[in-house]
């Protein structure tokens, strides 16, 4: 089957600073250079990488909220990069974000009935306010919480219980693809856990397809069908939740692997991470070149092209081979 979501080739630049005449000074920051993807009908498939590579950004040009300046996404085949706003307005309920901070995305002036009908009322979802309201309980029910919390406002919750209002929010449209930012970045090591949970089980029982950003593979370990991982911009490996565990074959998700500490018990970073190189002035060849101990002089000259590992598992490496029996 075509798969639900179809990126391809996908650009996002901005230009840095203030526009002076004759165009001279402005930097153009490529944050989005040249990624593709699909997630197939009810997967999870994770884009993962320090801040600033890029992942947010690909998520806010997916939702509208950024402008794409080159490539293609369709949603079931139909492109939405190009659609106007107007025309996109109707696809709205269908691509739903879940964003980092709960409470910065909730209205503190607001009950959580009224933050949860408004989106009812904008899609047209409920016509009366019983109607709306058995929607919110039923909702708040499947989020864990008790109906009876629609009478109260956000700052009487707790994190985690405010991300939960969150997912309600995404929930209750009944959306085909939902975008998670790191949507459990912000919360207590322990709650993370709990809504961890919560989204997996959610995203399992209602069966929608689901892009989860993270900087985090420890969080991304378990939710996810396939796992995308991005450095300046670009895409540096896909495969599998095993390929990329089990079988990394980029050196950079090699050094991301190496700074999850449950993965080495009992040993601190094995790695140290080094300086995340700046979108802004990329290094030469392969972007990832002045942090490898595998580079050689290609490296710093050429970029690497996509090469497939096995079957749906790429890497964009000029060095595959020497990273396999190191690992062997
Ligand atoms: Fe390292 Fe070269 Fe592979 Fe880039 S292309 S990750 S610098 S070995
Ligand atoms: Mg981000």
């Amino acid at each position: 089957a075509a798969p639900l979501l179809q990126v391809e080739d996908l650009k996002t630049h901005f230009f840095l600073g203030t526009a002076r005449p004759f165009g001279s000074g402005r930097r153009l920051l490529k944050a989005v250079d040249g990624v593709s993807f699909s997630i197939g009908a009810g997967e999870v498939l994770s884009l993962v990488g320090e801040s600033g590579c890029g992942k947010s950004t690909v998520g806010r040009t997916l939702t509208r909220l950024e402008t794409a300046s080159g490539g293609t996404a369709r949603l079931d085949g139909r492109e939405i990069l190009s659609l106007s706003q107007a025309e996109f307005r109707p696809l709205r309920r269908e691509i739903q974000m879940i964003f980092q901070d709960p409470f910065a995305s909730l209205n503190p002036r607001l009950t959580i009935e009224q933050t949860l009908a408004e989106p009812l009322r904008i899609h047209g979802l409920a016509q009366t306010r019983t109607e709306a309201r058995a929607l919110i309980a039923e909702t708040l029910q499947l989020v864990g919480l008790d109906p009876k919390v629609m009478e109260r406002y956000p700052h009487e919750f707790s994190g985690g219980q405010r991300q939960r209002i969150g997912i309600a929010r995404v929930m209750i449209l009944k959306p085909r693809l939902v975008i998670a930012d790191e949507a459990v970045s912000a919360l207590d090591v322990s709650i993370q856990a709990q809504v961890l949970n919560l989204i997996k089980d959610l995203q399992r029982d209602s069966g929608v397809s689901m892009l989860f950003i993270s900087h985090d593979l420890g969080v991304v370990r378990h939710i996810s069908d396939r796992v995308a991982v991005m450095y300046l911009g670009r895409i540096v490996e896909i495969g599998t939740r095993a390929d990329i565990f089990d079988r990394p074959s980029h050196p950079y998700t090699r050094l991301l692997l190496s700074s999850i500490p449950r993965i080495v018990p009992g040993r601190k970073r094995v790695e140290d991470l080094g300086e995340p190189a700046n979108a802004a002035s990329p290094p030469s060849g392969c972007a990832f070149h002045p942090r490898c101990k595998f580079a050689t002089d290609i490296c710093r000259t050429t970029q690497p092209p996509a090469h497939a590992v096995d079957t749906g598992h790429l890497s964009a490496c000029h060095h595959i081979e020497a990273l396999q029996k190191d690992l062997a």
